[in-house]
């Protein structure tokens, strides 16, 4: 990976520190503000991902830090986008990631009156006027960086012309971008948002909240700063792209009769090696079906990273881990799955399954005997419990546990070679049965009647320790899945479906798992020993199991070292 970052030094339990909450400590120690307000304000035009994640973590932590609160706030101010599928999907996602926004939910489309009364305000105040230059004109009248923009005719029209206007625009008398309302600030202005910008636009569009009522929508930048105010928001913060909206923002809040003066501050977004964050590029994947969905486990959405198995837990930690920075840079995708394994080590329960079997005969077993032997459910923790595990003439191993002609390095199944199953006993291959293509289908092996539990009666060495399953182990379909692009930098030639990751997923259909994973619960990661992190798919049923693989146990290149 080329994007690598030494990991900060923060252990878990450590108190967040950063920019933010210094200027909001000095913001409380200054007496600026009584208490703190934060909002979460997502569009919901999709499902929210990783990077939503960050920004939730952010704004709900820091009410919860400060014992102020946080709303969560739909910025619904376009309706051709907006569904109510993803209004669900969002409110559903920020209380499975842990945070509550109590009775403090909140919509812009609350506000279209108020919006709309201070858009009058603005211009009685001489400080707005409808304009009707074509968009096109419009965008080249607004100038460059190097050049300042041109007034259009329609800057200098009375007030009771403007007044008129808007109330026509409101009123339906206008077809779809026939005008707009801008704002009257400064065509010369270095900083392009205040050359005159945009505040309403007409929109014959019905809303999901407000039906028909409107055909004229605010703009985000009219809507957003002004629904601070209106929920009493202290600090509002939103990513660097916003910084120069920032003059914007704050001219708003001078010129309007606001009941509140929200800070705005801005923080760098989330970018992450081998992902992309963005709900459109997502939304296009869903709507190519190029992934099963929203949730599709392989998706950077909290739906698809639940469904995978990702406990809401990592997804804090890693958040917390990555810290506030007022620079954009990429985060290294290992750090994300560290803090996953971090967690999933500490509370998911041990298991076994077999993903590719390989059937094992032990030929001096007593035939139709059945010993029940005891597992250990996590092996950091005793509360867990234990479980029974069958073991009988013929059971099961890993296909990859075997290999005819052993190399230096491998000390697992080999002809001749002692080797312990888990929790049972310690084997010996005698023999290769093959079928007629010379496939390998089947080891006859012998096992010591001693070495109950796996231990050897003389202390005599053996390397390796292998998972096995039992006659009485169930059939399962296992989802393997690795990132869905296979460059760190997707799109950095211009083309993010070139950078698609083909193997993205692979389908072990013949994988055995013991029967207590029968029981899991959906979305519940297991650790399969020796394998990895595992977690029933919702489909699954008890007579037809499917797993997700949440994550590897290490990283590819060091599972080549190690013998098992
Ligand atoms: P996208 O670019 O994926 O469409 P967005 O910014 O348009 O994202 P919103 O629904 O407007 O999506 O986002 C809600 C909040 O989440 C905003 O405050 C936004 O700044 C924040 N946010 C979105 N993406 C990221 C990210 N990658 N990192 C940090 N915060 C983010
Ligand atoms: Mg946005």
């Amino acid at each position: 990976m080329d994007d690598k970052k030494p990991m900060p030094e923060v252990t878990a339990n450590e108190e967040p520190r950063d920019f933010i909450r210094d200027m909001v400590q000095a913001d409380l120690e200054r007496g600026l503000v009584q208490g703190i307000v934060t909002r979460f304000p997502p569009e919901p035009n999709g499902y929210l991902h990783l990077g939503h994640a960050k920004s939730i973590c952010l704004n709900f932590g820091l009410g919860v830090e400060y014992g102020g609160r946080c709303h969560l706030r739909f910025d619904d101010t376009n309706p051709v986008k907006e569904e109510q599928e993803y209004i669900d999907a969002i409110k559903r996602d920020v209380h499975w990631l842990g945070f509550d926004w109590g009775e403090h939910l909140y919509h812009a489309s609350d506000n279209f009156q108020t919006l709309y009364d201070w858009a009058e305000h603005l211009i009685r105040a001489g400080l707005a006027y409808v304009d009707d230059t074509p968009p096109d004109e419009m965008r080249a009248m607004r100038g460059t960086l190097t050049e300042p923009g041109r007034a259009s005719a329609d800057r200098d029209r009375s007030v009771e012309t403007n007044l008129n206007l808007f109330r026509d625009m409101r009123g339906g008398k206008f077809p779809n971008g026939a005008c707009v309302l801008r704002a009257k600030i400064d065509l010369a202005s270095g900083n392009m948002n205040l050359r005159d910008p945009v505040l309403y636009r007409i929109l014959h569009a019905p809303h999901p909240r407000t039906g028909t009522q409107w055909c004229i929508y605010p703009t985000y930048d009219f809507a957003h700063g002004q629904s601070d105010a209106i929920e009493h928001v202290t600090h509002s913060l939103c990513t660097l792209e916003f910084e120069d909206h920032r003059p914007l923002y704050d001219w708003f809040l001078d010129h309007l009769p606001v009941p509140s003066r929200p800070r705005q501050i801005e923080f760098a977004r989330l970018h992450l090696g081998y992902t992309v964050l963005s709900k459109r590029y997502l939304t296009d994947l869903v709507r190519r079906a190029i992934v099963s969905g929203w949730d599709d486990p392989r998706m950077p959405t909290l739906a698809g990273l639940r469904r995978r198995g990702v406990p809401p837990e990592a997804i804090r930690d890693f958040v917390r881990r990555i810290g506030m920075s007022k620079a954009n840079s990429v985060v290294d995708i290992a750090m994300f799955d560290h803090a996953i394994r971090d967690r999933l080590n500490q509370v998911a329960q041990r298991r076994m399954a077999v993903l590719r079997p390989l059937k094992l005969v032990i030929e001096n077993f007593p035939e139709d005997h059945v010993e029940e032997l005891e597992a250990v459910n996590h092996p950091a923790d005793p509360g867990a419990g234990t479980r029974t595990l069958r073991f009988s003439r013929e059971i099961f191993i890993e296909r990859d546990d075997f290999m005819e002609n052993p190399p230096n390095k491998f000390f697992r199944m080999a002809v001749g070679r002692e080797v312990r199953l888990r929790y049972a006993y310690l084997v010996t291959c005698r023999q290769v049965v093959k079928d007629a293509d010379g496939n390998v289908v089947e080891l006859r092996c012998t096992y010591d009647p001693a070495s109950r539990g796996g231990n050897a009666p003389d202390g005599r060495k053996v390397k390796a320790t292998l998972h096995w399953v039992g006659h009485d182990a169930r059939p399962a379909e296992v989802r393997l899945y690795s990132t869905l692009f296979n460059r760190p930098d997707p799109g950095a030639d211009g083309d993010l479906d070139t950078d698609l990751n083909p193997g993205s997923l692979e389908v072990l259909s013949g994988a055995l798992a013991e029967p207590s994973l029968a029981e899991m619960p959906a979305g519940e990661a297991v650790q399969f020993e020796r394998q990895g992190y595992f977690c029933p798919d919702p489909t699954s049923r008890s007579d037809a199991l499917v797993f997700n693989r949440t994550i590897e146990l290490r990283d590819t290149w060091a599972k080549l070292q190690i013998g098992g």
